[in-house]
């Protein structure tokens, strides 16, 4: 925990998600106001939370996403003096905010810009918003490293390799290892997961999360968009990353070596381990998570991953060796069919079969060189897979 020394300035981008509430928490472990000073907090249509949260860490601004809700969230927020701004510009005015440290919580590529405008600003980044790296992938890195900051991954796999990687030893890194919890539909056939709704599908045998991740978790989605977030985030080949099926989600990944060790960071399944190692960087904080009882456990299972079962982790097999756009053309499409998947416009399976499809349709986009290219192509390819939604939808 620090002490001794003046508050880091933090902003949180999407305080009021999963990540973000957590992140709050743990600021309160850490000791609050006196080693946190939280400057900017976001939202988007949660404006009594965002309010709430506001007022609680003693915020500069609080912003929501949602341009409509600006007046509920001023309403909220009167007698306070404490700014607030909405939309897109509003977001944009949070990454200005000077904070030492970002955390980047906000879900899907709505976090893009924010996190990266913070990230040319030369701020640290606690990256929960895998989404950043699948489609932006080495110009954000890039970025990050152009302006003198610093990425720190939140994912609980990436924190794993983070906390696993022996920095002076990178050569002799053979493999990177992550694990799978295999979600509620592990051992489930295509067919009975054909009809599943995304209520049945949320439901998260071991984490509490976020809609999108949850679902991404059933559909292994979320793994696929982990292992291209692994290939920028440590420089590593694709045929170095490893996806191995772990149902208790004890150990949160590994690092394999060329001696034939492994190296692997265990820990219950709390995001709050991998949120307080990222904020309190270098040091290890002092948290109040249950803590691991190797007895009562008992033991510890591992499986191949099946991937005709589960299409996603071969579609990030392909956006890898593809490289270029497609991993913003896999995020984009996938984002859409998602959201169709949610308001019951198709099914379950059919989230894979149209990024699969707009992939294939988008072989041709080209190199992503700048991030223009970046946000044309996801653009392109989000047009496309609400076309297809449609198409699927009336065929049904
Ligand atoms: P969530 O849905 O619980 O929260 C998302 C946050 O983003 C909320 O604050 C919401 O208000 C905000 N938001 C939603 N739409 C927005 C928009 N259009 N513009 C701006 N803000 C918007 O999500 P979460 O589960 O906390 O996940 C956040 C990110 O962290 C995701 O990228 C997810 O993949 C990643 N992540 C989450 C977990 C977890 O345990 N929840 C674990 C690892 C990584
Ligand atoms: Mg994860």
């Amino acid at each position: 925990m620090m002490t001794g020394n003046a508050p880091r300035r933090l902003s949180v981008f999407g305080s009021t998600g999963s990540i973000g509430q957590n992140t709050l928490d743990v600021i309160g472990q850490l000791g609050g106001r006196e080693n946190y000073e939280v400057s900017v907090v976001t939202g988007n249509e949660n404006v009594e939370l965002l309010a709430h949260q506001a007022r609680l860490a003693g915020a500069k601004l609080a912003v929501t996403a949602s341009d409509r809700m600006y007046d509920a969230l001023k309403a909220a927020l009167s007698g306070s003096d404490i700014a607030v701004a909405a939309g897109v510009s509003g977001l944009a005015e949070a990454a200005d905010i000077e904070a030492d440290w970002v955390m980047a919580a906000i879900v899907g590529t709505a976090g893009l810009a924010p996190t990266l405008a913070a990230a040319r600003r030369g701020a640290t980044i606690a990256l929960a918003n895998k989404e950043c790296l699948v489609s932006a992938g080495d110009l954000f890195v890039d970025a990050v490293r152009d302006a003198g900051g610093r990425l720190i991954p939140v994912d609980s796999e990436h924190s794993a390799i983070f906390q696993s990687l022996d920095e002076d030893q990178r050569h002799a890194v053979e493999r990177i290892i992550l694990t799978a919890s295999g979600g509620p539909f592990r051992t489930w056939s295509r067919a009975d997961m054909a009809n599943v709704t995304a209520a049945t599908a949320r439901a998260h045998p071991n984490w509490s999360m976020g809609l999108k991740i949850s679902i991404g978790s059933a559909s292994m989605f979320n793994k696929a968009l982990e292992m291209i977030e692994a290939k920028h985030l440590f420089g590593v080949r694709p045929d170095q990353i490893e996806v191995i099926v772990h149902p208790q989600s004890v150990v949160h990944s590994m690092v394999g070596y060329t001696d034939g060790s492994v190296i692997a960071q265990l820990g219950s399944p709390d995001m709050r381990t991998a949120i307080g190692y990222a904020l309190d960087y270098p040091r290890r904080p002092k948290l109040d998570v249950e803590r691991l009882d190797f007895a009562k456990l008992s033991r510890l299972d591992f499986e191949a991953p099946d991937e005709d079962r589960f299409p996603a982790l071969r579609l990030a097999r392909t956006a890898l060796e593809r490289g270029g756009l497609q991993g913003a053309i896999m995020n984009a499409a996938e984002e859409v069919a998602f959201q169709a998947f949610v308001d019951e416009r198709i099914g379950f399976l059919q989230m894979a079969d149209i990024a699969e499809a707009i992939m294939d349709r988008m072989t041709g986009a080209g190199g992503a060189n700048t991030m223009d290219d970046v946000f044309a192509a996801d653009a392109e390819a989000r047009d496309l897979a609400a076309e297809l939604v449609s198409i699927k939808e009336k065929a049904a």
